[in-house]
């Protein structure tokens, strides 16, 4: 069965994690997003990207969620002694992967490319790649202003209630991913939050028409929970942007692209559009990420 995964970093990572246990990781393809993607220090950050490879190589940080485990931040207190930008947080040990991908980006290589040489040196054998190779940046509209993501994300800490996402760019899709979406047995979208991890892989136009011309399953995993998010800003998004943090509200965000969604039993019930698929969504776990994952492929079969 092969699979096409949509991500965003730590809700996607969580749930990918058990997903290659349950499938075959040579038959998935995970197209992250690039859309928080950031210049910091001169390096370029694709920290969705990472939470995936940090994620499928077991390096990651289980509890901060971001990030790799056993991490120290001595380079980035040097920086801020210095009076140099240290709002964004980088570890000394994740600073190497960006000045590897850094310095192949400036050489010509594009991100898609870096990306697969990462992964293959982590020892990941599903195909990660970026919705684009192209510059995409989203934009968050709140009442305090327009910011670019991280902006809004880390320095402002997503305290301000967003109005409307926007993307700036005119991306193609990356080599290899519209192949993946035509040739795929089932399309999975992880627990990411919609508007600000999903909707910026959708905004490459020519992605967003082949998951909705698609002539196999679609399925989405809800990041909500009993209406709220596991963790940052999804239910104050829907709340704000959908009217509502129902499994209806988040359907309304993947409208013509999914064919059933998977909710948690703590959700209400109500009417839906897709077919509703119940089930324990907390990934506290491994075994958790894998039940789940398993649970989004049978609703794909
Ligand atoms: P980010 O790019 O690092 O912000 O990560 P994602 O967009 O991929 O994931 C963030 C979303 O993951 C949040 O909206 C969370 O509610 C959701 N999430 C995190 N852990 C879980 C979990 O265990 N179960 C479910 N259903 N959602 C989760
Ligand atoms: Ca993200």
């Amino acid at each position: 069965m092969r699979i096409v995964a949509l991500s965003g970093g730590v809700g996607g990572a969580r749930f990918l994690r058990g997903l290659v246990e349950v499938a075959d990781p040579a038959q998935l393809t995970i197209v992250g997003n690039v859309g928080d993607d950031v210049d910091v220090l001169g390096m370029h950050v694709s920290p969705d990207l990472d939470s995936i490879l940090y994620g499928l190589s077991g390096l990651h940080d289980e509890e901060r969620g971001w990030g790799r485990a056993d991490e120290t931040w001595h380079a980035l207190e040097t920086v801020a002694s210095l009076g140099g930008e240290a709002w964004f947080r980088l570890g000394d040990r994740d600073l190497g992967l960006h000045l590897v991908r850094t310095q192949a980006l400036r050489a010509g290589e594009p991100l898609s490319a870096v990306t697969g040489r990462l992964a293959r040196a982590l020892g990941i054998e599903a195909a990660i790649l970026p919705a684009t190779d192209d510059r995409l940046r989203t934009w968050l509209d709140t009442p305090a202003g327009s910011f670019p993501f991280q902006e809004w994300f880390v320095a402002r800490g997503h305290r301000d209630e967003v109005d409307g996402v926007r993307f700036e760019g005119d991306p193609a899709p990356a080599p290899a991913v519209l192949e993946a979406i035509e040739a795929a047995d089932a399309i999975l979208i992880a627990p990411s939050n919609p508007y600000v991890s999903i909707w910026p892989i959708l905004a490459v136009a020519p992605i967003r028409a082949a998951l909705a011309s698609r002539r196999v399953p679609a399925v989405a995993v809800s990041p909500l929970i009993g209406g709220r998010a596991v963790k940052g800003p999804a239910d104050r998004m829907l709340a704000r942007m959908a009217g509502g943090t129902t499994p209806e509200h988040v359907a309304s965000c993947y409208e013509g692209l999914i064919d059933a969604l998977v909710v948690d039993e703590a959700d209400p019930a109500g009417p839906l559009a897709v077919r509703r698929i119940v089930t324990h969504t907390l990934m506290t776990d491994l075994a958790a990420s894998r039940r789940l994952a398993e649970t989004a492929l049978g609703a794909a079969a």
